[in-house]
């Protein structure tokens, strides 16, 4: 079970309250009602069987998705109106999503360029009549050296996704996130692509860089194994709902249901 710590850095988390969240495709409800109290700055895991509606959730709660019926509060304001760049959450997912074209430090200095500069000092062909591009690509550029220091990146800058392994393509994926410094993070199932081996090693990777953000993190796993030893609490959720909400060792020990005790393989 997990080690609680203490982070090291100056925090920034965010609460995160769901409120009755519906989402119909066509006529499936896929989710049903979801109320959820997110606690700055915990580990939450929501976990379930593929299908069950987690990744539906979690773009609800970025702005990548519109709920049918409900509510979503991030840090005590209500999002519902604001497109994703807003919400002060950053997403990391499975498929990595990085531009295979631009070099490592490129993809972790992207959300930064966006933020910084205008449109017109991000094209090719005309940035360089801008005065202050240069002083401001420095400063990105330092953030962004020191985010590769904490991630392990360092020799890594120059290259392309396609010559990295899993592991470090995933660690730019989260140096991406990390850069916008958001107050909640919300990750979709981002080992799934990885190898066995590495996966157990990223998962002590993620609780130790948790501890160190002390960021909320919203993370989703179909596997039971990563829900029960990286999270503070788990949501096990089933067709479209939150079948029970608590920490690991009361799930295990008390489950609600028998489908929970199935899919988190309490003793009978
Ligand atoms: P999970 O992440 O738990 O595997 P999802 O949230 O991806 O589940 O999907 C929940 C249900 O909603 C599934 O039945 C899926 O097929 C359906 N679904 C997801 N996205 C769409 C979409 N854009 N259009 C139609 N159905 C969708
Ligand atoms: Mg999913």
């Amino acid at each position: 079970m997990k080690q609680q710590q203490t982070p090291t850095s100056e925090a920034r988390a965010a609460g995160l309250t769901l409120r009755g969240i519906v989402k119909h495709f066509g006529p499936t409800r896929v989710l049903d009602g979801v109320d959820l109290d997110i606690r700055p700055g915990e580990f939450l895991t929501l976990v379930g069987p593929s299908g069950c509606g987690k990744s539906t959730l979690l773009r609800i709660i970025a702005g990548l998705e519109a709920q049918s019926a409900g509510s979503v509060t991030i840090g005590g304001r209500s999002v519902d109106a604001l497109p994703p760049s807003e919400r002060d959450v950053a997403m990391v997912f499975q498929s990595y999503a990085l531009y295979p074209h631009m070099s490592v430090a490129a993809n972790i200095a992207s959300p930064l360029e966006l933020r910084r500069l205008s449109l017109f000092e991000r094209l090719p062909l005309l940035r360089w009549l801008s005065p202050r591009r240069p002083r401001v690509m420095r400063e990105i550029m330092t953030e962004v050296r020191a985010m590769a220091g904490q991630l392990q990146l360092e020799g890594l800058l120059d290259r392309r996704p396609a010559q990295l392994s899993g592991g470090q393509r995933q660690r730019v994926a989260l140096g991406r996130a990390m850069v916008r410094r958001p107050a909640a993070f919300l990750m979709d199932e981002p080992l799934s692509n990885l190898d066995a081996k590495l996966r157990v090693h990223m998962r002590t990777e993620l609780a130790e860089l948790h501890a160190r953000l002390g960021a909320t993190f919203v993370y989703v796993t179909h596997d039971q194994i990563e829900a029960m030893t990286m999270s503070d609490r788990v949501a096990l959720m089933d067709k479209g709902r939150i079948l029970q909400l608590g920490t690991p060792s009361e799930l295990y020990d008390t489950p609600a249901d028998v489908t929970v005790a199935r899919f988190i393989g309490s003793p009978p």
